[in-house]
Formats: C-alpha cells, sequence, structure tokens
C-alpha cells in the first residue's frame, strides 16, 4: 500500500489534507494523525473492519482495546450507557486535553473497537490538527499510538513514517509531538475512580475535581498477579533491546555508581547507553550518553523520553542505565511508570 505522507502545521490547518484524510477513515481506512500527547493510528471507531485493520497495522493483539476520540462534546452522549456526574466534571476540566475516561459503552461501539469490553475509553483531544480530523472523520477515531507494537509510541512525525509507510493510507506530519507520554487513563466504572495509567494529568489535579481518586497498583510496581483490569495491561510493555537498569539515589552516587557499571561493561565488549539530565552529562563515560532534558522543567524529560529510547535501539547500544525520576511532582510518575515499564522495573537503590 502506498502511504500519502502530507505536512500539516498546527496553527495553518489545511482543509483540503484533512477533508481527504476524514474521507478516508469513512471509507474505512487508516490515518496516523499527531496529537498533544503522541501520534495516532487512526479508523474509524463505528466501523467494526476498521480496528481489525488497526491491530494488523500495528502488530496488535486484538483484544488490546482502542481508546476513542471525539472533537465536540455533544458526541460523547450516543457512544456510552450513561454519562455520570464525575465524567461531566472531568470533562468540564479537562477536555479538550489528556485525559481518557473509561465509561460503559453503548451498542454504537462495537465489540472490536473495544477489545470484548462493555466499557469504552474515551478523549477529547485539544491538539488543533487531531480536532479537525476528527471532525472531517465523522466524529468518532478509534487510534491506539502509531507505533508497531513493541516499539515506543512515535513523538516524531519519522517515527510514525518509520513504522507505519506502506501498512497505512495517509500520515499527517504534524513535526514534534507537545507531551510525550500518553494519556492519562482513569476508569469511572468502578466505585472509586482509578487511574490506570499515570500522564500528564495527575491525581491532584483529578481529585482537586472529583475528590478520592485511587491508582492502579501496577502503576509504580510489578503486576500484583491479580487479574489486569483492562485486557490490554497484560501485554509486555515496550522494552529497549539494550538491558536497562534505573539508578536511584543523590546525584553524586548515581554517576559514581553509572560510571563504576558502565566502565565493567564496556571492558566485557558490551556498548553502553546512560540516561543522564542537562547537569549530570558531562560527568558520565559511556558508549552514547543522552540528555533527557532539564530535572527542574520534567515536561522536558516527558518530551525527550521514548524518542531517547528509540536511539539507543537504533544505535545498538546492549546495557543501558538511567537516573531515576522519582520523587518529582505533576508529571514524574508517569515518566516514571513508562521508564520503569521499560527496564522491567528494574531500578536500584544507591
Ligand atoms: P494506546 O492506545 O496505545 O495508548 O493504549 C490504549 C490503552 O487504553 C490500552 O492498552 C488499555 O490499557 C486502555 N484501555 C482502552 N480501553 C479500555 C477499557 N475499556 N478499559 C480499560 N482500559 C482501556
Ligand atoms: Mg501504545
Amino acid at each position: 500500500m502506498e502511504t500519502k505522507i502530507i505536512p500539516i502545521e498546527e496553527g495553518n490547518i489545511n482543509k483540503a489534507a484533512l477533508k481527504e484524510a476524514g474521507k478516508i477513515i469513512k471509507n474505512g481506512g487508516l490515518v496516523a494523525f499527531p496529537t498533544e500527547t503522541v501520534y495516532g493510528l487512526g479508523g474509524n471507531a463505528l466501523d467494526e473492519a476498521a480496528s481489525g485493520k488497526i491491530y494488523r497495522a500495528k502488530g496488535r493483539p486484538s483484544d488490546n482495546p482502542l481508546i476513542v476520540h471525539i472533537c465536540r462534546m455533544e458526541d460523547l452522549y450516543p457512544i456510552v450507557r450513561e454519562a455520570p456526574e464525575e465524567a461531566m466534571k472531568l470533562a468540564e476540566a479537562f477536555w479538550p486535553g489528556p485525559l481518557t475516561m473509561i465509561l460503559w459503552k453503548s451498542d454504537k461501539i462495537p465489540y472490536t473497537t473495544t477489545g470484548g469490553l462493555n466499557t469504552v475509553a474515551i478523549r477529547m483531544p485539544r491538539h488543533k490538527t487531531a480536532l479537525a480530523f476528527i471532525e472531517e472523520a465523522g466524529g468518532y477515531v478509534a487510534a491506539p499510538s502509531a507505533n508497531i507494537s513493541g516499539k515506543p509510541s512515535p513523538t516524531l512525525a519519522k517515527y510514525v513514517i518509520e513504522d507505519m509507510d506502506g501498512r497505512i493510507d495517509m500520515i499527517l506530519d504534524g513535526g514534534g509531538i507537545e507531551i510525550g507520554l500518553e494519556s492519562t487513563i482513569i476508569d469511572l466504572t468502578e466505585e472509586v475512580p482509578m487511574i490506570l495509567r499515570p500522564g500528564y494529568i495527575t491525581k491532584e489535579m483529578l481529585e482537586k475535581v472529583i475528590g478520592h481518586v485511587e491508582t492502579d497498583e501496577d502503576v509504580l510496581k510489578h503486576g500484583t498477579g491479580q487479574a489486569p483490569k483492562a485486557p490490554g495491561m497484560k501485554y509486555k510493555h515496550y522494552a529497549p533491546k539494550g538491558e536497562l537498569t534505573i539508578i536511584n539515589g543523590s546525584r553524586g552516587r548515581v554517576i559514581e555508581e553509572i560510571n563504576k557499571r558502565s566502565r565493567e561493561m564496556r571492558e566485557k565488549g558490551e556498548k553502553t547507553g546512560i540516561i543522564g539530565t542537562e547537569d549530570t552529562i558531562a560527568f558520565y563515560e559511556g558508549d552514547v550518553i543522552k540528555s533527557a532534558g532539564k530535572r527542574e522543567e520534567e515536561a522536558t524529560i516527558a518530551r525527550a523520553l521514548y524518542r531517547i529510547l528509540r536511539e539507543f535501539d537504533d544505535e545498538g547500544v546492549s546495557v543501558i542505565y538511567s537516573e531515576s525520576f522519582e520523587g518529582t511532582a505533576g508529571i514524574g510518575q508517569a515518566i516514571m511508570n513508562r521508564l520503569l515499564k521499560a527496564a522491567g522495573y528494574h531500578i536500584e537503590t544507591v
């Protein structure tokens, strides 16, 4: 299949291109598009066959549910059995934006979109291109991240092209992504609202609007052995090809420990990669040293993380050490959640 790649600036909406993209979706095809979190791989959420195509393009198991993206508040009601008060308050506070809510689905949403579940994950993104595209596409776009299953979510168009060229109909190239980590997911079908995936919208932000919220146990530690809340949670998360270890501790001790391990590994012939921050990278000894950004500006770290992990794979690094971002507020928990998963929860304190 030939994939059309169309550059499109967020502030300069190309109506003709978006119309064409919308038509592809209405005809059952697939289009990758930028959002503020990561690139999405979109298909018509109301079309049973489209989700099958998404799963095939990604190489993703078909019981891993998709998020339905909408562009107008009134489009929420037809796809849910009920819209609880909490959902309304959260939508008012955080939509359009990087928050996904899980609600009971109506018959309008096929089971192929929800991986067989009676619940549906819904988000209204705030990226202007995404909103305009969803509107042209008929209002309901099912979209997981636009990566091949087993790779990090794409935060740059070049990674979407790398993974999806030849597999889908169109890629809307919106350049770099603002946030860089997937949306916060909150499940509103349980008695107590439950965060299934941390993101830019934090627990504290959610609690200010709807009161007590819990966080799923799997977020910052190993699986508890219980049945996973969402089918998707049982699948192995992306892990880099190189073995990743997170080293936690005071700045000086961490630098010392990472350098010691890196030296030992290099003596054994391994190619080492190190993830530091702007004020520490000068002190590291390794084959490939990367700054994730500024510790005081954690948004820079969120934005860089998936790109860095992809680069390590491309550079053939076999052992990776990363500083820990534990204890940072705001999006810090989301950063640690993705980093811990990539490390297979391998973290050591020195
Ligand atoms: P991605 O589209 O790659 O960001 O992944 C979407 C994730 O959303 C899935 O892996 C699930 O964990 C979660 N999800 C989607 N729909 C549901 C649902 N109905 N219930 C619980 N989790 C869901
Ligand atoms: Mg994904």
